[in-house]
């Protein structure tokens, strides 16, 4: 392609409101352009890489045995009633949702697991029919709450989306591994860094789920690897080995009720220096609501160590633990949030800082406030505790003797040199973008739309499915979080919108008709080719092929014609060789081939 023939325009500001690097980068090259927030248009060299992108998971995908389906993205609210995610998306502020001329609803299809477990229930009769895994590569709708990420958090966006069914988890289980082994091909065809970690499969079903995180400072996801290099997890999802006890080797001591004042100090730190002893002395009590599937809600009380951080996603999954007993409602927790201040003087009476677990009053509906201890304080001794009154603290505290405890559950989040669960090692945080996420649903979706087939024994079974899903817009951010420098894009070669850039330094008919022929030529070649053929000074043109990124540059100047070559360089070092034209294709294609680091071949 020629620029003086191509709708390609570069900006020499970023749009003002792009706050990520990807944004500002894709923005100035001219590749996306916004149209609202979250909302982008491809431009015709932005759509080349997308199509690169597209092109790579579909191999893969096809590769894996799974089989392309378009889903409608209007989708009917009937459908998303089935499963109770209509009200649950609308309720959360994610769905966009609309209606017809009727008055019907309808949702833009925000992951279409309803939709293709309609289209599986409709068709298949028996297990002999299974197993299969069907994908699409289409476009999703969110109404992200931030949508200020460019590409990487989009309010329309490209999605590859599959789904598998199986007769039994034993199926599932090889479907997900197929999957997993196709993300790992894709993110290295992609030539991306990348990690996979283990995810939190969220509060209902879900035995399994794993993301693919392409490691970037700039990421939104914290994740945590053991520097042994045996663990990798969602910080949301980590866990550590047991952590030393500052009373390891001590006698319980007497009870201290209500004996030692904190008048006015309110963080555990605090209260720890007043005391004189580490903060892992100090009980954190805090107090959540749980609320359940069926919107019933209770009180429950979280003791952690005052070193320590409750991890809020990990908490639904540990108060299911024993709920049913004392408290009124049934079905999985769906979620815990911090009991808002104004209800805690009826719990604990008084305000945060001084709560602690003896003396709470139950609310309406339940008879205890059950207890739930972090791992961490699960033998804590002679360890200060709120009093439930205000500036008041229990010192020695144990556990053990002194509390009803409902469950020990782990919900504390994993710090920077913490010991790796493994054993080995000790934890160290990076930042990751999730690009992709591989998930055991399991029943969930196929009971609750009666997705069933006659099984061997004749007996009707719901299938047993996986999703997983791979974000292609954010994907091609996240290259651009990855690789980039002061200048601009340095696009990994498969990613490039052209593998080379060609650029005529002067308007002189010799320059000119030496810089047509190599265009010729590495064309001829099968080589893709961005030439810049317009009338601009030098510096513009090697700005701007900076900018947009092509992994090779290729200039014709009337000095180095002189010397019987062209100049090539790589994006990524920058350096240029001379190169006589009778060689220039075969150099072009080596330095492709070994990922366009430096020139292969120069000599
Ligand atoms: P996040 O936690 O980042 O909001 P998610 O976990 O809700 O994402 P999934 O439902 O797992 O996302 O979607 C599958 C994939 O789709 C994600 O791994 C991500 O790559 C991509 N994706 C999700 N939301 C967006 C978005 N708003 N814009 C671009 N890509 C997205
Ligand atoms: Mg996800």
């Amino acid at each position: 392609m020629k620029w003086s023939e191509a709708f390609h325009v570069t900006l020499r500001e970023a749009p003002g409101d792009a706050e990520v690097v990807s944004h500002r980068l894709l923005a100035r090259a001219g590749m996306i352009q916004k149209l609202a927030a979250g909302i982008y248009a491809f431009t015709p060299m932005g759509l080349r890489s997308l199509r690169k992108l597209i092109e790579i998971v579909r191999e893969e995908m096809d590769a894996s045995g799974a089989q392309e389906v378009d889903l409608p993205i209007l989708q009917p609210a009937e459908l998303w009633r089935e499963t109770g995610r209509w009200e649950r998306y609308i309720d959360d502020g994610i769905l966009f949702h609309l209606k017809d001329r009727k008055g019907g609803e309808f949702a833009l299809a925000p992951t279409a697991e309803e939709a293709v477990t309609d289209l599986v229930r409709r068709s298949v009769r028996s297990w002999r029919q299974l197993p299969f895994n069907l994908y699409q590569i289409r476009t999703k709708f969110r109404d992200e709450i931030r949508p200020r990420f460019g590409l990487l958090r989009g309010r329309e966006f490209l999605m590859k989306d599959a789904y598998s069914f199986d007769v039994d988890e034993k199926g599932l289980d090889v479907h997900y591994r197929k999957m997993e082994k196709a993300y790992r091909t894709i993110f290295e065809r992609c030539g991306l860094e990348y990690a996979l970690v283990q995810a939190d499969s969220g509060a209902i079903g879900g035995s399994a789920s794993e993301e693919f995180m392409v490691v970037a400072d700039t990421g939104e996801d914290a994740l945590v690897f053991s520097d042994a290099g045996d663990y990798g997890a969602n910080v949301e999802k980590a866990v550590t080995a047991p952590l030393p006890e500052p009373w390891a080797g001590e006698e319980p001591k007497a009870f201290g009720e209500a004996d030692s004042p904190t008048p006015g100090l309110v963080t555990s730190q605090d209260q720890a220096d007043h005391f004189g002893v580490p903060v892992s002395r100090i009980v954190k009590t805090m107090l959540y609501e749980a609320v359940r599937e069926d919107g019933s809600s209770f009180v429950a009380a979280v003791l952690i160590r005052g070193d320590l951080d409750v991890n809020e996603v990990k908490l639904p999954r540990a108060l299911g633990v024993g709920v049913n007993v004392g408290v009124s409602g049934s079905g999985s927790i769906i979620h815990a949030r911090l009991l808002p201040e104004e209800r805690l003087d009826a719990v604990a009476h008084t305000r945060p800082g001084f709560v602690g677990p003896i003396g709470l009053t139950p609310p309406a509906g339940q008879d205890e406030v059950p207890i739930y201890v972090d791992r961490s304080l699960e033998n804590g001794l002679n360890v200060y505790c709120g009093a439930n009154r205000e500036g008041l603290h229990h010192s020695n505290l144990s556990v053990k003797r002194d509390l009803r405890v409902k469950a020990v559950v782990e919900v504390a989040t994993a710090r920077e040199g913490d010991p790796a669960p493994t054993g080995s090692g000790t934890l160290k945080i990076k930042r990751g973008i999730e690009v992709g996420h591989i998930f055991k649903l399991g029943t969930k979706y196929s009971q609750a739309m009666k997705c069933e087939v006659e099984g061997p024994n004749q007996k009707y079974v719901p299938l047993v499915m996986g999703c997983y899903g791979l974000g292609v817009g954010r994907t091609m951010a996240a290259a651009v979080e990855q690789s980039h420098d002061g200048d601009g894009i340095i696009w990994p070669v498969p990613l490039a919108p052209y593998a080379v850039t060609l650029a005529s330094l002067q308007r002189d008919a010799d320059v000119i008709a030496a810089a047509d022929r190599i265009y010729a030529e590495l064309k001829g070649a099968g080589i893709e080719v961005f030439y810049d053929d317009r009338d601009e000074r030098p510096g513009v043109k090697f700005k701007d092929a900076d900018l947009v990124g092509f992994p090779v540059r290729v200039v014709v100047g009337a000095k180095a014609l002189a010397r019987g070559v062209v100049e090539v360089s790589t994006r990524s070092q920058k350096k240029a060789e001379g190169i006589a034209p009778e060689r220039l294709v075969e150099v072009v294609k080596a330095t492709l081939a070994a990922g366009a680091k430096a020139i292969v071949g120069a000599t």
